[in-house]
């Protein structure tokens, strides 16, 4: 299945610019364009887009 690009919010909060990098760059790093801060690409894009996976509360 192909993977889109993973957009990551530069941490530079002078900057916080949204980059987009490619699927490929996972575990890597990342340099911004604008304000040359070295952002980490996460390898799992669920802090982005979380997964409804939870399993309810079974405690009652
Ligand atoms: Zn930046």
């Amino acid at each position: 299945m192909a993977e889109d690009a993973i957009r990551i919010m530069c941490p530079n909060l002078l900057c916080r610019k949204v980059l987009a990098v490619p699927p490929t760059a996972r575990g890597k790093t990342v340099r911004c364009k604008a304000c040359s801060t070295t952002i980490r690409i996460p390898e799992k894009a669920s802090e982005a887009s979380p997964k409804p996976d939870t399993k309810p509360e079974e405690a009652a």
